[in-house]
């Protein structure tokens, strides 16, 4: 296996890292490698032993050619500034080249201690690894930016949390582990050419595109807006809640990252919120663009010394650009819930009636404890004419009767459309998946694993994952919303 990973971070000097190895572990068991993924970073694992894929993707072996380390850091977390917080449980191991150009970082969680580590023990559950590796797996199959998950192990270790837990490594890969909070870490401390430093280093990696920009920091603000506003209208699309959008869990790269409370939503619900720790539901689903555009005004402090000499100019070419991110997240909204109810933008009719439209589905679904994701998979199955297969979505609602003048409105507006049912349900079902990563599924997976020793679970629920929007024979029962006893009310960061 070629891991000949490049560290190009490394340049940066010490004031952004720490040059740390990871800390090997008792015996590390593998759960799963991504072949896929791996395919796409050259790395071929055929013949090779479980005993030694553990060891590397445990931290126990590490490359010759890799010079691991922590990066440093800092964030708002709920709103309040941390100045130091860093890579307290995940080892940066490098760059690897992706077969179709580019390069992925790699990363190991849970991987021991560092300088960041303050007081915890540099260590993951198992339960938090497999929540992450099933979860951002899902994401990209959905199509959504989102950090990839490239191995998971078990140490043969425990950690202690509430209780004592078995621990894991999860390897994860990504555009780019650098966070607004690594913007800000260097702008509190008044370092302006860290600043840029960084910035130049993100847009070498990630933004080539602007490189040659009038105002290249500009253009890379610009880009990093639209990237995150179109990012968070896909949550928006797929009930997806992150749970903890703190400056230091918003990737630069504009992908989803950090995988901790997040959760999709059974039946939809505007405000909800699952996470234990956001007791304000500052990170609540309908607050979630709203906290996006707080944390780009966050970068945007940041780097105003390099958007323009003068201050007052730098602050109004950031505060257009942040207007835009508002713009940019509307039309993003409005063609993504359009495209799920079958609809497109066509002159007869005004973007601001669609949207009422949909909003009013939403309300009618908020209001009759609708399933958000079985709600869109079925309207994808109905037809322009009125038959018996309404009967379908009718019982997802509470009161089967409240979304009848509702379909009526819509299928109003779908004889403005030109396609024909089957190439409109074909484009529905294209974005409405039939599965997601239901809580209470992975709930079930995470307590197999835990108490069983068993990933049989684990595995299933992956492989279903792998074609979200493909209706799969004999999977009905991860279709399906939890049974009263299976509910989850809360979910954890784990940490
Ligand atoms: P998170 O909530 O995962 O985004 O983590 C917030 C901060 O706490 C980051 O700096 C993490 O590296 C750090 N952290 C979280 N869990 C641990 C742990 N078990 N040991 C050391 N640092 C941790
Ligand atoms: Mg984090």
């Amino acid at each position: 296996m070629n891991l000949a990973f490049k560290n190009r971070y490394l340049a940066l000097g010490e004031g952004f890292y720490e040059q740390c190895k990871p800390t090997p572990v008792a015996e590390p068991g593998l759960i799963t490698f991504n072949h896929e993924l791996g395919a796409e970073l050259g790395l071929s694992v055929q013949g090779l032993d479980e005993h030694f894929l553990a060891a590397v993707f445990s931290g126990n072996v590490i490359h010759e050619a890799c010079e691991p380390l922590a990066m440093a850091y800092a964030g708002h977390q709920f709103g309040h500034f941390n100045p130091q917080l860093g890579d307290g449980r995940a080892i940066y191991l490098g760059e690897l080249d992706l077969a179709d150009g580019g390069a992925l970082d790699i990363q190991l969680k849970g991987s021991g201690r560092t300088r960041y580590s303050r007081n915890g023990d540099g260590r993951a559950a198992l339960g938090p690894v497999l929540r992450e590796y099933l979860l951002s797996e899902a994401m990209h199959q959905l199509h959504v930016p989102t950090t990839r998950a490239l191995a998971a192990v078990t140490t043969g270790e425990q950690v202690a949390r509430e209780r004592l837990l078995p621990g894991g490594v999860i390897t994860r890969a990504a555009s780019s582990f650098i966070r607004v909070g690594s913007f800000q870490y260097f702008s509190m401390q008044g370092d302006t050419p860290s600043v840029k430093a960084l910035a130049d280093y993100v847009i070498e990696r990630n933004y080539p595109e602007v490189r040659d920009a009038d105002n290249p920091c500009l253009a890379l603000f610009e880009s990093v807006v639209l990237r995150q506003a179109s990012l968070i209208a896909q949550w928006m699309q797929l009930g997806f809640i992150h749970g903890v959008m703190n400056t230091d869990n918003m990737s630069i790269a504009g992908e989803t990252i950090d995988y901790g409370p997040c959760a999709f939503m059974d039946f939809y619900s505007h405000h909800q919120v699952y996470s234990s720790i956001d007791r304000q539901g500052r990170y609540a689903y309908s607050n979630q663009p709203n906290m996006g555009v707080w944390n780009l005004s966050r970068l945007a402090e940041a780097l105003l010394p390099l958007l323009a000499e003068d201050a007052d100019t730098a602050v109004s070419l950031a505060t257009e650009i942040l207007e835009r991110y508002i713009t940019h997240y509307e039309q993003q909204w409005l063609s993504g819930f359009r495209a799920k109810c079958g609809l497109t933008a066509i002159a007869a009719v005004k973007p601001e009636e669609d949207k009422m439209l949909l909003e009013s589905l939403l309300e009618i679904m908020a209001e009759n404890q609708a399933d958000f994701t079985l709600t869109f998979y079925t309207l994808s199955q109905l037809t322009a004419e009125p038959n018996d297969k309404d009967a379908a979505l009718r019982e997802l609602f509470a009161q089967p009767e409240a979304i009848d003048d509702w379909l009526v409105r819509w299928r109003q507006r779908l004889s403005f459309e030109t396609m024909t049912d089957s190439k409109r349900q074909a484009c529905m079902q294209s974005v409405n998946p039939v599965y997601i990563p239901r809580n209470h599924q992975i709930e079930a997976v995470i307590r197999a694993a835990e108490d069983h020793n068993d990933f049989g679970p684990f595995h299933a629920l992956h492989e279903v994952l792998q074609n979200p929007f493909q209706y799969q024979q004999g999977k009905d029962h991860y279709m399906l919303p939890p049974a009263p006893d299976e509910v989850v009310l809360q979910t954890f960061c784990g940490t």
